[in-house]
């Protein structure tokens, strides 16, 4: 990219106060929340559509890569500009633009802060499901691109179950819209297929979203258990028995002791594991049915279980969950691998021994904090990223996770993505014909690859 040229056409474009291109700059925006590391040629902050709609078409005639960013806490190198490119950042693009109460829509920009919109929406009664563990900095664009799912996904979906339709930026700088905001759309699904795309299909630039009546009771409850093989059986058992909790979150000790060091959330540091149940709908029966679950932990050999007395209680548990992932650094080691693996519910036990395995053969510590009723397991791989040799380690560890996952029927990304992280470990779930359709995809929606470039679909098996 000739660097000065595009600046100041992009500057042009955005104003010089919105576009970014100091050295100390491009190389910040080369970070997100993966190990990955890139460097940008330039940033730029639109404002519109419309200007987001003029620099792609920039950067299509001169063939730059782009790559969207909202708060880049994604955790699978979604944002890295491994081939350098414009940035283009949506931090200024964050109005919430219609609340449409009577259809329970609500309109967004991409830059909206996942949870500065929930509790915009809450006062009004009304809730925006999905809940990612990062949703205090995340934005919606990123949601969008990840496909984000996050605690209460097990009874309500994850983002593309809330997704409506979407104003999308093509790699042109044509400007469309995909589905809309009645209830069925005909054509092809592309509100579908552009969800979880992680930018490599089309920058997002409006979205509609689903809005829920916020739930009249809710039900927090604290199991406790000596083995987390009983937690695990726990799980499966309730899900068996026809009940849908809101959430059924598990934590191991590993991460109990982190959390427990920073948030101070009461969880039991002398426990393998805890599972974070919750129920939420109508009061009426809620009692009955927590009767149930209570019974069903009991014949799993639970330790304790007890109902959040207070809202403050119900707020120090989740405060923990979600924290869970900053506090882990406490525990000796300043950084951490998310994997992010999906198994049947029923193997939870076989593969979290396994994962216990993977660790001791590595001389690696593992936690585990996940979203156990859909079988989304998180080990967090601890270790010290200045320690190359360790590095590598954490890399293979990796991989035979995500392997694991794959053999016992399961999937390589439960919510986090592909980006580049998970490039190689792809052919484990799709074989050359699969990963040839969705190449095929990319060539259609964006024909001179300006989008994201690297990310997703690996390149073709060399014969
Ligand atoms: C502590 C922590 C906890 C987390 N917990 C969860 C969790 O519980 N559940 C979960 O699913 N994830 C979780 N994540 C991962 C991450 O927060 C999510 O992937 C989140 O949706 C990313 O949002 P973001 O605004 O940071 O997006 P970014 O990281 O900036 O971008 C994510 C992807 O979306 C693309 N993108 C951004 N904006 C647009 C747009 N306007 N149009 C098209 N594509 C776009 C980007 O190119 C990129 O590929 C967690 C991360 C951290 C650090």
């Amino acid at each position: 990219m000739k660097n000065a040229d595009i600046v100041s056409r992009l500057e042009e474009i955005v104003g010089p106060e919105h576009v970014l291109s100091s050295d100390m700059d491009r190389t910040l925006y080369g970070y997100d929340a993966s190990l990955e590391k890139g460097q940008a040629d330039a940033v730029v902050l639109p404002g519109s559509t419309e200007e987001v709609s003029r620099v792609v078409s920039l950067a299509f005639q001169e063939k730059i890569p782009i790559i969207g960013r909202g708060s880049g806490t994604n955790l699978s190198g979604g944002t890295i500009p491994v081939q350098g490119g414009i940035v283009v950042h949506f931090s200024r693009m964050n109005r919430v633009l219609e609340v449409d109460i009577p259809n329970r829509t609500v309109t967004v920009e991409p830059g909206v802060i996942t949870l500065d919109l929930q509790n915009q929406m809450l006062e009004q009664g009304f809730v925006y499901a999905p809940d990612p563990a990062s949703q205090k900095v995340s934005t919606l664009g990123g949601n969008f691109g990840e496909n984000s799912g996050g605690p209460h996904c097990l009874k309500y979906g994850v983002t593309t179950n809330h997704v409506l339709g979407a104003e999308m930026v093509l790699y042109d700088g044509t400007v469309v819209w995909v589905g809309g905001s009645s209830q069925d759309n005909p054509g092809y699904d592309l509100t579908g297929l552009l969800v979880g795309s992680e930018g490599t299909l089309g920058l997002m630039t409006k979205v509609i979203l689903r809005l829920l009546r916020a739930p009249e009771a809710v039900k927090t409850m604290l199991a406790v258990y000596d083995t987390i093989e009983d937690a695990s059986n726990t799980v499966s058992a309730i899900i068996a028995e026809g009940i849908v909790p809101a959430t059924l979150e598990m934590m191991d000790h590993v991460v109990m002791k982190a959390v427990e060091e920073s948030i101070h959330a009461g969880y039991p540091l002398d426990a393998a594991a805890v599972l974070i149940i919750e129920l939420d709908g109508m009061s009426d029966g809620m009692d009955r049915q927590a009767e149930k679950i209570m019974e069903i932990c009991n014949r799993h050999h639970v330790r304790d279980v007890h109902t959040a007395k207070d809202a403050e209680e119900r707020a120090r548990l989740w405060a923990g969950r979600k924290g869970a992932f900053g506090a882990i650094t406490r525990l000796k080691k300043p950084s951490y691998m998310v994997c992010d693996g999906t198994v049947p519910r029923t193997k939870l036990p076989e593969v979290l021994s396994r994962v216990m395995e993977i660790g001791e053969k590595y001389g690696l510590l593992i936690g585990n904090v996940f979203h156990a009723g859909d079988g989304n397991l998180h080990p967090l791989i601890l270790f010290d990223e200045r320690d190359g040799a360790e590095l590598e380690k954490v890399r293979k560890a990796s991989s035979e996770i995500l392997k694991i996952c794959a053999e016992v029927g399961g999937t390589i990304s439960g919510e986090h993505g592909i980006g580049v992280e998970k490039l190689k470990e792809m052919p484990f779930v799709f074989s050359e014909g699969d990963l040839d359709a969705m190449r095929n995809v990319k060539l259609a929606m964006d024909p001179d690859n300006i989008y994201n470039p690297g990310k997703v679909v690996p390149e073709p098996r060399q014969e």
